[in-house]
């Protein structure tokens, strides 16, 4: 991957405004994409009907321009980019599916929910506690599968962790190299019973599809990490690097939220704070040029942004210091 052109991507869920921390992270991403001459991709995770408006992609894509952080492909309304949506990607992970079903990575579970439940609600009772689905449906024979799906029955379909793997690893730019026990990783669910697709397995198809070399987003993520290598791994595609990045915590070292002021990047844009103020502000909340620099222009963070510099810490943002700006 250290190789290859750096294809990186900003991949906010359209589920409300620009938040700070995600404003963080596609300075960082676009910053990076510049510093290296590589790609910055935008896609509009819009999978979750309940909460993503296309009012809120147009407010995220209104913030991003007015920060001036321009993507190279994505969604851009009457332009000549993309559009990335993951609604309009569904091709991408049935084709993905069918190529996982083929090597026997993936197979049909019948498993009503109230079965699990009743098996998880037991489980629990016991000492080990719940261990992830007992995998059950794994030795339904093909035939008889294909009969019952032929049939209607309802089904998902679950990825096939294989039985020999060691503990799950990948490497994080910010936390060094990772590995997670295999014996927690569930066979996890892939495309549920109506049809959709779950999160984690869509993110995986959607970065391996768009050749992304490294994904760079918050650390709220790590946890997921681990069960979408699986999925790279099952689609024999090359683990991308990873940058986790650590929370921003209000000045009160808690999680930002609306008690600490503003946390939208159009709160800011209404305030008439500048679009360079803020970006230098964010960009230097969990990185530094040198730790000593405070002013940096955008263009200069273009030339000078790398991954080994953004520090593990929780950072806390303080909007006063902000001013000084
Ligand atoms: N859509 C996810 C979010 O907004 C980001 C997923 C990712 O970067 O992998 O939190």
């Amino acid at each position: 991957n250290q190789d290859k052109p750096v294809r990186v991507r900003f991949a906010p869920s359209p589920t409300g405004m620009l938040h700070i921390g995600g404003a963080r992270t596609a300075i960082y991403n676009w910053a990076f994409a510049r510093a290296t001459g590589g790609t910055f991709v935008l896609r509009i995770e819009d999978t979750d009907p309940e909460r993503s408006t296309e009012e809120n992609t147009q407010i995220i894509l209104r913030a991003l321009r007015w920060l001036g952080l321009d993507w190279d492909e994505g969604p851009e309304v009457g332009g000549p980019c993309g559009p990335y949506f993951q609604t309009q990607r569904t091709e991408t992970y049935e084709a993905a599916l069918e190529k996982l079903i083929e090597a026997g990575a993936a197979y049909p579970c019948f498993c009503s929910k109230e079965t699990l439940d009743a098996k998880r609600e037991a489980a629990e009772k016991t000492e080990g506690g719940y261990a992830g689905y007992d995998r059950t449906c794994r030795s339904v024979p093909a035939e008889e599968a294909a009969a019952r799906i032929a049939a209607g029955e309802p089904h998902v379909w679950r990825l096939k962790v294989p039985e020999d793997h060691g503990p799950v690893t990948f490497q994080d730019a910010v936390y060094g190299d990772m590995s997670f026990p295999i014996d927690v990783m569930d066979d996890m669910i892939l495309r549920r019973t109506d049809g959709t697709f779950t999160y984690n397995y869509a993110v995986v198809c959607d970065d391996v599809n768009m050749g992304i070399t490294h994904v760079i987003r918050g650390d709220d993520h790590l946890s997921n990490t681990p069960r979408q290598v699986l999925v790279y791994e099952a689609l024999g595609a090359e683990v991308p690097l990873f940058a986790h990045l650590s929370m921003i915590l209000g000045a009160d070292g808690k999680k930002l939220s609306k008690r600490h002021g503003a946390t939208n990047v159009e709160e800011y844009r209404d305030r008439g704070y500048l679009p360079d103020a803020l970006v230098n502000f964010l960009a230097l909340l969990g990185w530094s040029l040198d730790g000593e620099t405070t002013i940096i222009p955008p263009a200069e963070l273009c030339q000078h942004f790398s991954l080994d510099r953004i520090t593990k810490k929780h950072s806390i943002f303080d909007e006063k210091k902000l001013d000084w700006m």
